[in-house]
């Protein structure tokens, strides 16, 4: 079976290629010859991934999943959400992004954060969506240097460190988009011989 991933991003279609069973092939936007910026028009991470995968599905035909992904804080009414990724400017940079979080926690003692992804996958004409939520704290300053985003700030339930200080494998044990995947691909396995 083929199914689309539809991202541009390299790095999330491989890291799904490597735990899907052989007989699907995963393909990527590129590799459908789309390389529209599909407009994220929705108003919640759910909406979003809707529209991205209906756009292939309609216009291209192929069966296919989307993700879309926000960083959700209690003390700021769930901002930035949907606006993770340009929550400080269309400029989408992850240092303004954490900066102005950081700013506008300034002297609130609620750090309660949480990430959350939705997969929406269309197959054979049916839709299903699939969630993954970690939850943790934005502490004061931020700590690591790897991951991206808002890694650097975020520390999850349980651990003393930053997302931006744990090793990518043990981040995606536990983080919400590891935990969305985790979930579709258990059911496409269900749908595979
Ligand atoms: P996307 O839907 O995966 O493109 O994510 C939207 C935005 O949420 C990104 O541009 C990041 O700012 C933020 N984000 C998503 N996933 C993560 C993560 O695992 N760590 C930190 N930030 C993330």
């Amino acid at each position: 079976m083929k199914i689309v991933f539809a991202t541009h991003n390299p790095n999330k279609l491989e890291e799904v290629r490597q735990l899907l069973p052989s007989t699907i092939e995963l393909l990527s936007l590129n590799d459908i010859d789309c390389f529209d910026e599909i407009p994220e028009t929705g108003k919640t991470l759910e909406e979003n991934a809707k529209i991205k995968a209906d756009y292939v599905t309609k216009n291209y035909g192929y069966n296919c999943f989307s993700d879309d992904t926000g960083l959700l804080i209690e003390a700021l009414n769930g901002a930035p959400g949907v606006y993770s990724a340009r929550y400080a400017g269309e400029q989408k940079n992850a240092q303004d992004n954490m900066d102005k979080v950081l700013s506008e926690l300034n002297g609130h003692s609620n750090r309660v954060a949480h990430f959350k992804t939705i997969v929406h996958l269309n197959l054979e004409g049916n839709s299903y969506v699939f969630e993954g939520i970690v939850n943790g704290t934005i502490i004061e300053k931020q700590i690591g240097a790897g991951g991206f985003g808002y890694d650097p700030i975020f520390k999850p339930e349980g651990f003393s460190q930053t997302f931006g200080e744990l090793s990518a494998e043990t981040k995606n044990t536990i983080s919400h988009r590891g935990k969305a995947v985790r979930k579709l691909i258990e059911f496409l396995k269900t749908r595979t011989p």
